[in-house]
C-alpha cells in the first residue's frame, strides 16, 4: 500500500512557517508582505481561486488586495494598472489570474509584471533563472510538488522521472526542478509514443494532463512515487486526478490524492513566493529567511 502524501497537512505546516516569516518581515520593515491579485471578468472558478488566495494571505498575516476589472477592460487600462503596481513600494507580489478574456494579450500582460514581483514565476527572466540554476521565483504548482516529494522522502538523485505534460505552468518547470535535483527527466506529452510503457519505467511519475483517471495500474512501476497534478470533474461532479487512484494506490510507493494532494500546496507556495519576493526587495539577509 502506498504512502499517501497528505498535501493538506504539508501545506498547513508550510503556511505556519510562512506566517512566522511574514511576522518577522513586518517587525523589521514596518509593514506586512503584500500580494496584489488582478482579476478580469467574472469567471466563477477564477473568482473562487482569487478569493482563496486573498483569504490565505490574510491568515498568514499578509496584506492582499484584489483588483477586479470588468470583462471588457482594455489592454491599455490593464497594463496601466500593472504599471502602477510595479512602482508601488508596498506591493511585493503581483499576479494576474488566468485565463484572460480573448481580446487581451496574455503574454504582453504577464510580461508586464517585473521579475522581482512575479510570484507566479511566469516571466521569461524567472523561467531563464530556473533553467540556469540561478535564484528566482519558481511557479507555485511544481514547487509544491517538489516539496511533497521531499516530504515523502523520495530519492530524486539518479531517479528516472517522467513528467506528463509540457505546459509552461506545470510540466516544463517541473522538469527543470527535477533536473536541478539530478533526476533523469523525460517530458512526455500528447504526441509521445508508448506512453504507458514509458510511465511504467519511472521511479517518479508526475501527471499534469487534465484527463480524468488516465493513468491506470499498468502505467505505474511498483514502488514508484506518483504526483497527480490533474484536476478533473467527472460527469457526476466528483473531483478526480489524472491518476486512477484506487487502481494505483495498492502498488505505488507514494501517491498524492485528489483532492488534498497538490492543490493545497499551490496556494501555500504562492504565499511562500510572496514572502520571498518581499524579503529580497527589502534587502533582508537571505540566510535569515527560514521557510
Ligand atoms: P495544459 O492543458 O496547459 O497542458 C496539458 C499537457 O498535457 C499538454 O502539454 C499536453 O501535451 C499534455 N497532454 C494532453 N493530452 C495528453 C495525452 N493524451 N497524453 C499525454 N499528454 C497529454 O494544462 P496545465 O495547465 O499544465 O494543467 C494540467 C492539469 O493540472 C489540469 O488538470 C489542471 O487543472 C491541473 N492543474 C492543477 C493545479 C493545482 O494546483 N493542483 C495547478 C495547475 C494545473
Amino acid at each position: 500500500m502506498a504512502n499517501v502524501i497528505d498535501g493538506k497537512s504539508v501545506a498547513a505546516a508550510l503556511r505556519l512557517r510562512v506566517a512566522a516569516a511574514a511576522a518577522g518581515f513586518s517587525a523589521r520593515v514596518g509593514r506586512p508582505p503584500g500580494l496584489d491579485v488582478v482579476l478580469v471578468g467574472d469567471d466563477p472558478a477564477s473568482q473562487v481561486y482569487v478569493r482563496n488566495k486573498g483569504r490565505a494571505c490574510e491568515e498568514a498575516g499578509m496584506r492582499s488586495t484584489i483588483h477586479r476589472l470588468p470583462v471588457d477592460v482594455t489592454q491599455e487600462a490593464l497594463l496601466s494598472l500593472l504599471d502602477g503596481l510595479m512602482v508601488d513600494e508596498r506591493v511585493d507580489g503581483v499576479l494576474v489570474q488566468l485565463p484572460l478574456p480573448k481580446h487581451l494579450d496574455e503574454q504582453a500582460v504577464t510580461d508586464r509584471v517585473v521579475p522581482e514581483k512575479d510570484v507566479d514565476g511566469f516571466h521569461p527572466s524567472n523561467v531563464g533563472a530556473l533553467w540556469l540554476g540561478r535564484e528566482g521565483l519558481v511557479p507555485c504548482t511544481p514547487w509544491g510538488c517538489m516539496r511533497l516529494l521531499d516530504e515523502a522522502g523520495v530519492k530524486l538523485e539518479g531517479a528516472r522521472a517522467v513528467v506528463i505534460g509540457r505546459s509552461n505552468i506545470v510540466g516544463k518547470p517541473m522538469a527543470a526542478l527535477l533536473l536541478r535535483r539530478s533526476a533523469t527527466v523525460v517530458v512526455a506529452h500528447s504526441r509521445t509514443k508508448d506512453l504507458p510503457a514509458l510511465c511504467a519505467s519511472a521511479d517518479v511519475l508526475v501527471a499534469a494532463v487534465g484527463r480524468a483517471k488516465m493513468l491506470g495500474a499498468d502505467w505505474v512501476k511498483p514502488g514508484a512515487a506518483v504526483i497527480d497534478v490533474g484536476i478533473n470533474r467527472t460527469a457526476e461532479g466528483k473531483l478526480v486526478g489524472d491518476v486512477d487512484y484506487d487502481a494505483v494506490v495498492g502498488h505505488a510507493g507514494a501517491i498524492t490524492p485528489v483532492p488534498g494532494g497538490v492543490g493545497p500546496m499551490t496556494i501555500a507556495c504562492l504565499l511562500e513566493n510572496t514572502v520571498r519576493a518581499a524579503w529580497r526587495r527589502a534587502g533582508l539577509p537571505k540566510g535569515e529567511l527560514t521557510i
